[in-house]
């Protein structure tokens, strides 16, 4: 395989962190986008990052909806996003939870805090050419491709494409998420973020940078990547 270049990625949580949270969302109707958002996501754009949503969806595994609804759900978010030139390169969910129905109940490496998303969309950005992914279900990676992974993306510059990637959302776990794969994470103060902030402070845990929301992340993210090479 050809050694290519990855573009610096900003990998996103979806519920909290671009729309309203909103207790086991699949409808449009019940979709709103946070404040803030368009214009995070914009700044990022033009400032050349691509961006890829990873985003756990327990109430399929739960049996609350199916995922032709939260691929309905996620056309929509792509689609209202592109009216504004904002491409979302990928969008990966997981499906799995340990208490889930049938053959969602899993502990499978691609629920977050588990970074397996974010593995799967490097080792798709790496292969595809293709403008867009079409949107994802499962992580599918077999442990051998995983490896793989590793090998064939030379760590020099697997390397520098992670330290110019970040992972947002509004859970200590996307945090973890971020910090599993090997990319700066942050913490929004949408969604669950005020909470989460608490409970790593009542922890005595250091607080990844926090942001009130995803612009004022978006600029801390452009002004960091100005001064560092
Ligand atoms: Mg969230």
């Amino acid at each position: 395989m050809e050694n290519k270049a990855l573009r610096k990625t900003v990998f996103l949580d979806r519920d909290g962190t671009i729309n309203e949270e909103i207790s086991y969302l699949h409808k449009v109707e019940d979709f709103r986008f946070l404040p803030h958002v368009l214009e995070g996501l914009s700044i990022l754009v033009k400032a050349g990052f691509q961006l890829v949503v990873v985003t756990n969806q327990a109430g399929i595994g739960r049996g609350y909806y199916g995922e032709k609804d939260a691929e309905v759900l996620h056309s929509y978010l792509r689609e209202e996003l592109r009216k504004r030139d904002i491409f979302l390169k990928g969008i990966y969910y997981c499906p799995h939870h340990p208490k889930g129905i049938g053959a969602y109940q899993r502990e499978c490496d691609c629920r977050k805090p588990n970074p397996g998303m974010l593995y799967q969309a490097e080792w798709d950005l790496l292969r595809g050419n293709e403008a867009e992914f079409p949107i994802q279900s499962p992580y599918r990676l077999s442990r051998e491709e995983r490896e793989a992974l590793e090998q064939e993306h030379k760590q020099a510059e697997r390397k520098a494409w992670l330290s110019h990637s970040y992972m947002i959302g509004d859970k200590i776990l996307d945090c973890e998420a971020g910090e599993n794969f090997g990319v700066q994470p942050i913490l929004l103060a949408t969604g669950y973020g005020k909470e989460e902030k608490k409970k790593l402070e009542e922890e005595g845990k250091p607080c990844p940078p926090y942001f009130e929301n995803l612009e004022e992340a978006a600029r801390w993210i452009v002004e960091r990547e100005l001064y560092s090479s």
